[in-house]
C-alpha cells in the first residue's frame, strides 16, 4: 500500500463550499436559518453548517474536512479514509491521535474531532498524513461517547448589536459539549467524541499481529 495516495472519505474537496451565511439568522434565543429544514439541526440541539457541492469534484483540500462526512464517520464510527468500519477490539475502537505523544490518563475524557480509524489505513495515514508522521499517540476507548461539536461562535444580540443583521462570527472556533447554553450560539462543523476508558497501544505491534490478507 505504500505510495498509494488515498483521499480520505472526510476531506473536503475544492467544489464543497460553506453556504451558511446566506439563511443564517440570530435571534436572543440562538442562530437559526430563515428556511429551516429538520436536517439542519441534530437531535441534541446544534445547528449545523450548510455545504453545497460534490465530494471527488475539483482537487482534494487536504487540510479540511467536510462537515457531512466528518459527521457521519464519526457519529457511526466509521473509518475517516475508506469510511468501512473503524477497528475495534476488546479495548475499544481505534483512534490516531495527532500531536505530542501523551499517556491514557492525559487522553482521558478528551474531546476530540478526528473519527475512528480501520487498521490498514491507521497504517497509511501514519505514512502519508504529514500531521502524524512527526508524531501521534495511538490509542483505544472502550467508550467514546458523543460529546458535543466543534464550530465558530456567533456572538449573542446586545442593544448595541442588534439580532437579525447583526450577525458576528467571532474570529476563533471552539469546542461546546452538547447540553451547555452556549451551544445555540455555536455553528456546528465537525461532531466530537469524548475518549472514555482509553489504553495507548503499540500500532506496530497490532498490525505485525493483523493477518496479511486483512490489511
Ligand atoms: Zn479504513
Amino acid at each position: 500500500m505504500t505510495g498509494e495516495l488515498k483521499v480520505p472519505f472526510i476531506t473536503r474537496w475544492s467544489d464543497e463550499r460553506e453556504v451558511s451565511r446566506a439563511d443564517l439568522c440570530l435571534s436572543t434565543k440562538g442562530l437559526f436559518y430563515r428556511h429551516d429544514d429538520a436536517a439542519d439541526r441534530d437531535k441534541f440541539g446544534a445547528l449545523w453548517a450548510r455545504t453545497v457541492g460534490r465530494a471527488g469534484v475539483g482537487e482534494p483540500r487536504f487540510r479540511d474536512v467536510s462537515f457531512s462526512r466528518q459527521r457521519q464517520a464519526m457519529r457511526d464510527l466509521l473509518c475517516q479514509v475508506c469510511a468501512g468500519p473503524a477497528s475495534t477490539t476488546r479495548l475499544g475502537t481505534l483512534f490516531l491521535l495527532e500531536g505530542t505523544v501523551r499517556s491514557a490518563a492525559e487522553l482521558e475524557e478528551e474531546p476530540t474531532g478526528q473519527p475512528p480509524l480501520c487498521l490498514p489505513c491507521a497504517r497509511l495515514s501514519r505514512e502519508q498524513c504529514p500531521r502524524l508522521v512527526r508524531r501521534y499517540t495511538a490509542v483505544r476507548a472502550k467508550k467514546p461517547t458523543i460529546w458535543g461539536v466543534f464550530g465558530v461562535p456567533y456572538l449573542p444580540p446586545t442593544p448595541f448589536l442588534p439580532a437579525m443583521g447583526g450577525l458576528v462570527p467571532e474570529p476563533r472556533t471552539l469546542q461546546v459539549g452538547y447540553g451547555r447554553a452556549d451551544l445555540r450560539f455555536v455553528l456546528a462543523h465537525q461532531l466530537l467524541r469524548q475518549l472514555r476508558r482509553v489504553t495507548v497501544i503499540d500500532l506496530d505491534a497490532e498490525l505485525a499481529r493483523s493477518p496479511a490478507g486483512q490489511l
